[in-house]
């Protein structure tokens, strides 16, 4: 699924979408409410993060469960080295392959809180190039990796004036290259920022209005996102920070979607598993 997303049809724009695990049992509920009304309208896949530090990974990998099995959404979850022995990424990768979920996004994760530098525990990985490279060698081509790509190049490369020098972004750059080299196969890439004074003189005014706040910042995405598609990007992957309508209000300014053509009827029939319910 990852690899017919990075290539994208000809001429054809796909989406995805990323979630959060929400941190109460409700907020959970919630979640998969809007994300059966989102995936209605066919995503290429859905994904959801690995909470930083490892603290959510059991909520992730349940969430992940559900998503694959039961939204029936092709599935990719994020997988941290922070804080994970080996034996810990590989009762992740184990729990989600019995799952029957084969996308997984490769990643370091930040330091653990109240640390400035990631620091390689023992018995665990240093960077998500040994991730990569251990996912391939033990698991053949089962999975479909991707990994994380900095347009701004990475925070601890940015110097204080906000900027990377070029040779530290050619570093970053080539590091990427060895991700993709040892077995990756999609880079998705980090949030990135364009906030120009005209974006801060617009939000000024309407500061206090969380309506007109929420209604530029679905402008703001629709613009860009044209601006990428315009560049002959083909595959959006949008950081839903779990809220259904801004993210489809922006598809469907697009025209990547329409209310009124959901690809799969709701309610759809659940498919039945016996035997992993
Ligand atoms: P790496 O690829 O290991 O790289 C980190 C930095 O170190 C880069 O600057 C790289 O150039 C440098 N580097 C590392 N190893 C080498 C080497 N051998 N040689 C040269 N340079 C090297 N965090 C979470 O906790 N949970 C999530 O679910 C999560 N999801 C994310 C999703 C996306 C799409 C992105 C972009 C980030 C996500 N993060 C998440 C944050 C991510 O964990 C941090 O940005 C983290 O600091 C770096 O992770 P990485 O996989 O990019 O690390």
């Amino acid at each position: 699924i990852l690899e017919s997303t990075a290539a994208g049809d000809a001429g054809k724009v796909v989406f995805s979408f990323e979630f959060f695990p929400p941190k109460t049992e409700d907020g959970v509920e919630n979640l998969f409410e809007r994300m059966e009304r989102m995936v209605a309208h066919d995503p290429t896949f859905c994904d959801i993060t690995w909470g930083a530090g490892g603290t959510t990974a059991e909520l992730t990998l349940e969430i992940a469960r559900r998503m694959q099995n039961m939204v029936c959404v092709e599935t990719m979850m994020h997988l941290t080295c922070t804080n994970m022995p080996v034996e810990k990424i590989d009762h992740a990768l184990e729990t989600i392959k019995k799952d029957g979920i084969q996308n997984v996004l490769a990643l370091r994760g930040d330091p653990p809180r109240g640390q400035d530098k990631f620091v390689q525990i023992q018995g665990g990985f240093a960077c998500a190039l040994d991730l990569v490279e251990h996912i391939r060698k033990s698991y053949g081509d089962y999975f479909g990796i991707a990994v994380a790509g900095y347009p701004e190049a990475h925070p601890e490369v940015i110097e204080s004036n906000g900027l990377a020098t070029p040779e530290a972004y050619e570093k970053d750059l080539a590091y990427l290259k060895r991700k993709v080299d040892a077995g990756a196969d999609v880079i998705v890439t980090q949030l990135f920022y364009d906030i120009p004074s005209e974006i801060t003189a617009a939000l000024e005014p309407i500061k206090d209005n969380e309506e007109a706040v929420r209604a530029y910042g679905v402008h703001l995405g629709t613009e860009m996102c044209k601006k990428i598609m315009a560049s002959g990007i083909k595959t959006l992957h949008l950081y839903t920070l779990n809220m259904e309508k801004s993210a489809l209000a922006i598809l469907t300014n697009l025209g990547l979607i329409e209310e009124s053509k959901i690809s799969r009827p709701l309610p759809w029939r659940r498919p039945t598993n016996l035997f992993r319910v």
